[in-house]
């Protein structure tokens, strides 16, 4: 059987309720206050200039809602948006197309923009700037170059790893805010949104016990709801109460402080393979045979910050807590060791 990602969005068969639970509005996004008051400030000035809003780049890991504020800011505009992706886009002529087919204002977003071919991030630029863009015509001695004007439009750019982004590029967003993991009173009134909105009964505890084990994400708090009304549904009444909430998410292998399969592999990579660090980031990617890059992005930011991993000059390094939660205390007294001044 498939071990269940909550990260992943295809594991999830009802990827149409995304739709129906995406926040519309800038009022219904739950969080990420200080960004959410600044777009509010920016979306109201362009608008009362009648300009198309600056672009924006949001950056941050996966699930925390930059595809949602995408959304919200061409609804809160009334303008039209168009989808695109960083790997999706392969040729100019593509970018191109796209640039002009957009109205006055319209908003084009490209998810994971840090993977737009250095040729279509270099066409990219000029549209930004000036609102043109050079086409070249016919091959040859022939070929010459036409200028095209836009219609200003803004792009909002998504990206979960900001440091493969070219500075010419990170330097023609006007507005740039990285989004942080959410906290658990944010996750929970999340939760019941989502649970109002599905129409799932849920009881209180039962949405923290699902907010506590959701890594900070939206996405995942979501994903575990969807997962625990199932739970609900046959080995219940449909009501979610605190009970069925903990079996369920033992049942997926969600521990009690939201870590996934794939997080205590991490950890327990780094204590028993590693004698607890310090290990190089690209070690323990290849150990989870996954890349360095997606490492060090998406996995390791949460587990940094809830303290199970610190990273040093020399290396990554588990912390205390991370032996206390895998139960590997005896191992941390022979690691010990190897940690130079961390104990
Ligand atoms: P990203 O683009 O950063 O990967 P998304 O915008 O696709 O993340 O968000 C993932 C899911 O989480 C969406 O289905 C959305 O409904 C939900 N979500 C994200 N942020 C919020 C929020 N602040 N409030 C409510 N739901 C949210």
């Amino acid at each position: 059987m498939e071990e269940f990602n909550p990260r992943n969005t295809n594991a999830d068969k009802d990827k149409d309720l995304d739709g129906i639970i995406r926040p519309q509005e800038l009022d219904d996004f739950t969080g990420q206050k200080e960004i959410v008051s600044n777009l509010n400030i920016y979306i109201k000035a362009a608008k009362m200039r009648g300009e198309a809003l600056d672009h924006v780049l949001f950056h941050g890991p996966p699930g925390l809602g930059k595809t949602t504020l995408a959304h919200i800011i061409a609804n809160e505009m009334s303008v039209n948006m168009k989808i695109t992706s960083g790997p999706v886009l392969d040729k100019p002529g593509d970018l191109a197309g796209l640039l002009t087919s957009l109205d006055k204002g319209d908003v084009l977003f490209i998810d994971e923009i840090h993977r737009l071919s250095p040729e279509v991030e270099e066409y990219l630029y000029s549209a930004m700037e000036d609102y043109v863009i050079d086409i070249m015509i016919d091959k040859g001695p022939g070929a010459r170059s036409v200028r095209i004007s836009l219609n200003p439009f803004t792009l909002v750019g998504a990206t979960t790893r900001s440091g493969l982004l070219t500075s010419p590029l990170r330097e023609r967003f006007g507005i740039k805010c990285a989004l942080e993991y959410y906290d658990t009173s944010d996750l929970v009134r999340i939760v019941n949104r989502s649970a109002g909105i599905l129409n799932i009964g849920i009881d209180d505890d039962a949405a923290s016990e699902i907010a506590l084990r959701s890594r900070g994400t939206p996405r995942i708090a979501n994903s575990l709801l969807r997962r625990v009304r199932d739970f609900a549904q046959v080995m219940g009444n449909g009501r979610i109460d605190v009970d069925i909430a903990e079996y369920a998410l033992n049942k997926l292998k969600i521990d009690t402080r939201g870590l996934d399969s794939i997080d205590n592999k991490i950890l327990r990579t780094i204590i028993t393979t590693f004698k607890g660090g310090p290990v190089g980031a690209n070690t323990i990617a290849t150990a989870i045979s996954d890349d360095q890059g997606t490492y060090e992005e998406v996995y390791e930011p949460f587990l940094i910050k809830e303290g199970f991993i610190v990273r040093t000059q020399r290396g990554r390094i588990a912390t205390e807590m991370a032996y206390h939660h895998l139960g590997l205390d005896d191992e941390l007294e022979s690691n010990k060791e190897g940690y130079g001044t961390l104990f």
